[in-house]
């Protein structure tokens, strides 16, 4: 029975691995971290996840597009639950995914550094630009395509660039 159940938990995570963030198709929904935990009681499967942004709009896809696979390898007793604490950060993305991120021309989150300027010591994020690698980069806009991203511009290669916000 128990050994069961842990095959059960294990297919699942397996099934978990072949769904992608509807944003951005290149990562799955593991590369995201957005997966805390899977249970399962009395027969069903208890899927738990924590939102990347609060009213993200894509989270509603992402509970769908869990149930969608699930369905697709026969599992039809599955239930979805979001945990809205501990609250999802950028440290929760997998260093694959960052990898991933950075091939897709996104620029992955990267943690503030402190930096001196001569007025004040300021928290700044340091952002490279995905395709030249440069770090003399500016942001040009605080929101890109969507609320997670950041627009900005590489003064070495001329090109816009989109920034997965760290937070
Ligand atoms: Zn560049």
């Amino acid at each position: 029975m128990v050994e069961t159940e842990n095959i059960l938990i294990k297919k699942t995570w397996e099934i978990l691995a072949g769904v992608s963030d509807p944003e951005i198709p290149v990562l799955t929904i593991l590369d995201l971290g957005i997966v805390r935990d899977v249970v399962i009681t009395n027969q069903q499967i208890e899927i738990i996840i924590t939102p990347t942004y609060m009213g993200c709009p894509a989270m509603d896809m992402i509970s769908m597009n869990i149930k969608a696979a699930m369905l697709e390898h026969g599992y039809k007793n599955i239930s979805i639950k979001n945990i809205l604490s501990p609250a999802w950060t950028t440290d929760w993305m997998s260093e694959e995914g960052k990898k991933k991120l950075k091939s897709y021309g996104i620029a992955p989150p990267n943690p503030k550094q402190i930096v001196c300027t001569p007025n004040a010591f300021q928290e700044e994020e340091v952002v490279q630009c995905p395709k030249c690698n440069s770090y003399n980069t500016q942001l040009i806009s605080r929101f890109g395509s969507t609320a997670c991203k950041a627009l900005y511009k590489c003064y070495h290669c001329h090109e816009p660039f989109e920034y997965f916000k760290c937070h």
